[in-house]
């Protein structure tokens, strides 16, 4: 069986566990600061394999009726496609050889490659999700309303961004989560 290496969000201790079928929608407890959140939240830590401080024995995949770390999601509208956000910056654009956006959808000429960014900021509550304007020449609507230059705005699940002529949902990501370990 092989392992996935991880790295903590919070306190980047590097991590690892035995792979198993799911993990991602499995939660996963930092045994050094206690950070618990859905695996596919972590970073992966291709480059932790086989580095120091790498902490096997430690690391619980847990079990949780505590609200959870949920970075959510992205669903396109007219596809169906979803992408996972991850603690930390996510830049959306459009799929282009010579994109540098975390997140590529589509091929809509109307987005930019760099559209705009959604921050997954941690708050005593969970994670909350911040619309940053990035400078795109491209408009980008929330709930239907253009946002303006400089804006940073706090999305809720449900929220739909206009990029371009494409429409997005952030959702949770908790929907279809196996809380088993
Ligand atoms: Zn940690």
């Amino acid at each position: 069986m092989g392992k996935v290496f991880i790295v903590c969000p919070e306190c980047h201790q590097q991590l690892s566990f035995p792979e198993q079928p799911g993990w991602q929608n499995k939660l996963v407890e930092c045994p050094k600061c206690r950070f618990k959140a859905k695996a596919s939240v972590y970073r992966l830590g291709s480059q932790a394999r086989g580095a120091h401080g790498a902490d096997d024995s430690a690391t619980q995949l847990v079990t949780s009726s505590q609200p959870v770390f949920d970075a959510g999601r992205l669903r396109v509208k007219n596809t169906n496609e979803v992408h996972d956000l991850r603690a930390g910056s996510n830049v959306i654009g459009r799929c282009a050889t010579t994109g540098t956006a975390d997140i590529k959808i589509g091929s809509d000429m109307y987005m930019s490659r760099r559209h705009v960014r959604i921050d997954v900021v941690k708050s005593a509550r969970g994670y909350e999700h911040h619309l940053v304007e990035i400078n795109s020449k491209n408009i980008v609507k929330l709930n239907g309303k253009p946002i303006k230059r400089g804006d940073v705005l706090i999305l809720k699940f449900g929220d739909m961004l206009t990029l371009g002529m494409t429409d997005v949902v952030l959702e949770s990501g908790d929907n279809e989560s196996t809380r088993l370990v």
